[in-house]
C-alpha cells in the first residue's frame, strides 16, 4: 500500500471580533479550497460572531 496524501487540514475557528481561536476543526483541501467562514458562539464576547479559519501551530 502506498503512502496516503494527506487532504485533511487541521484548521482552527478564529472569532473576527476578538480574535481569539475558539474552535479547532478540520477540512479537506481536496472538496474545500476557499477559507471556511461561520457564524459560531463567542464566550468571551457572549454572542455569536463571524469566525474564520486560522492555520494552527
Ligand atoms: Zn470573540
Amino acid at each position: 500500500m502506498a503512502a496516503k496524501k494527506q487532504t485533511v487540514e487541521l484548521i482552527a475557528l478564529a472569532c473576527t471580533e476578538c480574535k481569539r481561536r475558539n474552535y479547532t476543526t478540520s477540512k479537506n483541501r481536496k472538496t474545500q479550497q476557499e477559507k471556511l467562514e461561520m457564524m459560531k458562539y463567542c464566550k468571551w464576547d457572549r454572542k455569536h460572531t463571524l469566525h474564520k479559519e486560522t492555520k494552527i501551530k
